[in-house]
């Protein structure tokens, strides 16, 4: 089972677009979206939800006021002013168990804290992961983690590709999805902002020994940067699969919820694609 991890340094660089017009050409591989903190790959790609699972991504300790002495060490032992004497801040509350080891009256337990939803569906291009963290809930590198496992058993089931829509950044969400990848393919655009996150990506993947390849999206918005960022890319010994120029046509299809799929900015990302494929 091979696996094409789609990332960016930052958001906005057309990441997500480019994921969606590559399950249009993926010979029905098993989709996922990882940006579990923004998920929108699910707009282009519309799919029919069959089956959803509940998410509990931390804990949380409730108090069993009858036994609840008020002695105060829990307040006394929490880094984070929780707590008070038995009475529990549930917004600054980090789950980490300090007054449930402490608690000399045995008074509390951790609980489950509901964080947010895995769903699977089909698509017309192929089955498709997804999720979506309640709103101020962590552990979005766990959630994304569960997303790709659930991705990866159909894709070894049905013997299918996994195509990746990953977050943006290089923070533990990054990880989570880079993690046992076949390629990363990094989008970037033709600032000094992307070359910057281009290279963080590639110490990273470096790091974590996944393949990188790179293709540069908007390219033609700064000719001069696209020519500094491939020649980078040389410097590095990393892939350049090729620049996706900028065009309107991209903006109106996101507009219909489409993914791109014809004119100039289609056919590029159809050459990126068929390379990246050859380099699994
Ligand atoms: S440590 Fe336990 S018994 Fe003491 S105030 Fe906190 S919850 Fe109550
Ligand atoms: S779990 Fe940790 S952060 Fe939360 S109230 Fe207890 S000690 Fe404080």
């Amino acid at each position: 089972m091979k696996e094409i991890v789609v990332l960016s340094g930052k958001g906005g660089t057309g990441k997500t677009t480019l994921t969606g017009v590559f399950a249009t050409l993926g010979q029905r591989a098993v989709l996922a979206d990882a940006d579990v903190d923004a998920s929108n790959l699910h707009i282009l790609l519309n799919p029919v939800k069959e089956y959803e699972e509940p998410f509990y991504g931390s804990q949380q300790p409730v108090v069993d006021q009858n036994k609840c002495t008020r002695c105060g060490v829990c307040t006394q032992l929490c880094r984070f002013d929780a707590i008070d004497h038995g009475e529990v801040d549930e917004l600054n509350c980090e789950g980490c168990g300090v007054c449930f080891h402490g608690c000399p009256e045995k008074a509390i337990t951790m609980e489950p804290v509901l964080s947010g939803h895995l769903y699977r569906g089909s698509t017309p291009y192929g089955p498709f992961v997804w999720a979506e963290l309640g709103i101020a809930q962590e552990a979005s590198g766990k959630l994304v983690a569960r997303v790709k496992e659930v991705a990866r058993e159909i894709a070894r089931q049905e013997d299918r590709l996994l195509v990746v829509d990953g977050p943006p950044g290089i923070g533990c969400p990054v990880i989570a999805s880079v993690s046992g990848a076949s390629l990363v393919l990094a989008v970037t655009e033709p600032t000094a902002a992307g070359k910057h996150d281009l290279g963080r990506l590639l110490s990273l993947t470096r790091h974590f020994g996944v393949p990188l390849a790179v293709c540069l999206n908007k390219a033609t918005l700064d000719e001069e940067m696209a020519d500094k960022i491939e020649e980078f890319c040389r410097e590095e010994g990393v892939k350049f699969l090729g620049r996706i120029p900028f065009a309107r046509e991209v903006v109106k299809a996101l507009i219909h919820r489409q993914p791109v799929t014809e004119g100039p900015v289609a056919e590029a990302m159809q050459e990126v694609w068929r390379r990246a494929l050859s380099l699994l």
